[in-house]
C-alpha cells in the first residue's frame, strides 16, 4: 500500500493522504475539435478565475481528489491543469491517451499500435509535453456504434501501454454493445480486465449487462449522478442493486461536470456549468436514506477510486 501513488499534475502523492475522489470529471474541455485553430487554448487567468470557485466548493465538500478525464482530442491543456491544481488543495489528475475517432487530432491518424505505446508510456512515466507533468491514467473513447478500426487501434495500444505502466483505463463507452466489443480486444491483449473503467455505464439501460461487465473485474462508472435529466431516486436503486448483488466493489460514481470551455462566452458549456458537490450534498445523504450504511458509501467514494487509480511506484 505505501508503494501506492496517485499520479498527479503536480507529482506523485502517496494514495493514504486521499479521501474521496471524483474518479469523472472535467475542469477544461474542448469540443469544437482538434482541428480548429485555437483548439485546446484559452487565457489561463480566465480560466483560472471561472474555475477556482468550483474546485473550492469541491474540497469543503470533502473532495480530495479530482479525475480530470479531458483527452487528447478533448482540449487536454496541462499548463492550464497544472495552474489550477496550484489554486486547490485537491489533487488532480489528467490523463493521456486519445478520444474517439471524430476527434482524433490529424497527427495521430497514421500512428501505429507501437508509436501510442510508447508516446503514452512515455507521458505516464516521464513527462507529458515537456512538463514536469505526467500522466495518472489512460483515457479512451470508442464511437457509440462500438469501436472503429482506428480505435481498436488505440484500444490495443491503451490495454498494452497499462500492461507496461499499471495505469487505468477510462473508456468513454455508450452502451452494453460497444462495452462487449471493446473487452474482446482487451482479453485479446491479455490485459487483467480490473485495470478497465467502463465510463458511462449508466448509458446500458439493461443493469444485468452492468453485472455481466462487473463479473469480469470491470469497474463500472456511474457518472451521470447530479445531471439534470437524470431520476436520482432511480441512481440510487442502481446503486444498491450493484450493492446487493455484491458488486460494490466494482462500482465507481461520478458527475461528469465541469467545464471551461473553449470558444463559449465566458467558457460556459452549453446548459452552463456545473459543479462537483451534488455527490457530497445530496445524493451521499440519498443512499444513507434509502439503505446503504457509511462502510459502503466510503467503499464507493474512497475505497474504489483509490483501488482502480491507484499506480504500483516500481522503483
Ligand atoms: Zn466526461
Amino acid at each position: 500500500m505505501e508503494n501506492q501513488i496517485f499520479r498527479t499534475v503536480l507529482g506523485d502523492v502517496p494514495v493514504a493522504e486521499l479521501g474521496m475522489i471524483l474518479p469523472h470529471e472535467h475542469l477544461f474541455t474542448d469540443l469544437r475539435g482538434p482541428d480548429t485553430f485555437d483548439y485546446a487554448q484559452d487565457d489561463p487567468g480566465l480560466v483560472i478565475e471561472t474555475m477556482k470557485p468550483y474546485l473550492a466548493a469541491a474540497e469543503d465538500a470533502g473532495v480530495t481528489g479530482l479525475i480530470e478525464c479531458s483527452t487528447v482530442g478533448v482540449g487536454r491543456n496541462i499548463e492550464i491543469l497544472r495552474r489550477l491544481a496550484e489554486q486547490t488543495r485537491i489533487h488532480i489528475i489528467a490523463p493521456t491517451g486519445i478520444y474517439k475517432e471524430a476527434f482524433t487530432p490529424k497527427s495521430f491518424l497514421h500512428c501505429t499500435v507501437d508509436d501510442l505505446v510508447q508516446l503514452w508510456t512515455e507521458e505516464i512515466t516521464q513527462s507529458i509535453e515537456d512538463t514536469p507533468a505526467k500522466a495518472g491514467f489512460i483515457k479512451i473513447a470508442v464511437s457509440d456504434d462500438g469501436p472503429t478500426k482506428l480505435e481498436e487501434r488505440n484500444i490495443r495500444a491503451a490495454a498494452r501501454a497499462s500492461l507496461a505502466t499499471g495505469a487505468a483505463i477510462a473508456s468513454h463507452t455508450i452502451g452494453g454493445r460497444a462495452v462487449m466489443e471493446e473487452i474482446a480486444f482487451l482479453v485479446d491483449e491479455a490485459l487483467s480486465l480490473d485495470k478497465f473503467i467502463w465510463v458511462h455505464a449508466e448509458s446500458e439501460d439493461d443493469l444485468s449487462l452492468h453485472r455481466q461487465v462487473a463479473d469480469l473485474g470491470i469497474y463500472v462508472e456511474y457518472d451521470f449522478i447530479g445531471q439534470p435529466n437524470q431520476d436520482p431516486l432511480a441512481q440510487v436503486k442502481k446503486v444498491r442493486t450493484m450493492v446487493e448483488h455484491n458488486y460494490g466493489e466494482r462500482l465507481l460514481l461520478s458527475h461528469d461536470a465541469g467545464w471551461f470551455q473553449p470558444g463559449r462566452p465566458q467558457g460556459q458549456p452549453e446548459g452552463g456549468m456545473r459543479g462537483y458537490t451534488y455527490i457530497s450534498d445530496e445524493f451521499i445523504p440519498l443512499l444513507l436514506a434509502n439503505g446503504l450504511d457509511r462502510e459502503t458509501v466510503k467503499l464507493l467514494i474512497e475505497t474504489n477510486p483509490k483501488r482502480a487509480f491507484a499506480v504500483e511506484l516500481t522503483n
